[in-house]
C-alpha cells in the first residue's frame, strides 16, 4: 500500500529549511503531499498561485511530490483526502511546544491522524520564511536560504 504524507505549511516563501523536509520525508513515505494553506484573511507576502510554482519548479518531474492547496483545517482536509500521516519539521524548543499542542488537538478530531515530527539538522535550523520576507523587503539576498536554483525575484512579481 503506498504511504502518502501531507507536509501542510503557509510556505511563504517555501525555503531550504522545507525541503530538506521534504526531502528526508521522502525516505519514509512514498508521495509527500506539499499543502499549502490559503488564508482568505491574509493574502500573505507571496500569493498562494506562486507560492506553488516555486514547490513545483523545485520538484518538477519528481512524481513522489505533489503541491496542493487547501482552505480551513489542516487536519479536516487530511481526513478529506484520507491521508493518515502529517509531516512537520522541529527547529527548536519552541517549535516542539507549538506542534506537540497541534498534535493533541488534531488527533482529538481526527483520530487515525498521525503527526511525523523530523529535527531539522542544525545549518538549517535559523532559516525561515519570516526571514526570507523580511530580507527580500529590504533587497537583501536570500540566495543561500532558498532551494538551488529558485530566484526569489521570479516569484515575487
Ligand atoms: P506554519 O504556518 O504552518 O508554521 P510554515 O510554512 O512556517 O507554516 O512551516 C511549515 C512547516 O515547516 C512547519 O512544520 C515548520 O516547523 C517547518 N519549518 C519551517 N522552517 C523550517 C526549517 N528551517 N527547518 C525545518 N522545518 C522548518
Amino acid at each position: 500500500m503506498e504511504k502518502t504524507a501531507v507536509f501542510p505549511g503557509s510556505f511563504d516563501p517555501f525555503t531550504l529549511g522545507h525541503k530538506i523536509i521534504v526531502d528526508e520525508g521522502l525516505k519514509l513515505f512514498d508521495k509527500v503531499i506539499v499543502a499549502v494553506g490559503v488564508n482568505n484573511q491574509k493574502p500573505g507576502f507571496i500569493p498562494v498561485g506562486r507560492r506553488m510554482y516555486l514547490v513545483r519548479d523545485i520538484y518538477s518531474g519528481n512524481e513522489k511530490v505533489e503541491v496542493v492547496s487547501y482552505t480551513g483545517l489542516t487536519v479536516q482536509f487530511c481526513k478529506d483526502i484520507g491521508v493518515k500521516f502529517m509531516l512537520r519539521g522541529m527547529r527548536n524548543t519552541v517549535d516542539f511546544e507549538y506542534e506537540r499542542n497541534m498534535m493533541q488537538i488534531n488527533q482529538s478530531l481526527y483520530p487515525e491522524i498521525m503527526t511525523v515530527l523530523l529535527f531539522t539538522p542544525p545549518e538549517y535550523v535559523a532559516i525561515s520564511s519570516s526571514v526570507v520576507r523580511e530580507l527580500c523587503s529590504f533587497g537583501g539576498d536570500v540566495t543561500r536560504f532558498m532551494p538551488e536554483g529558485i530566484d526569489i525575484k521570479k516569484y515575487l512579481k
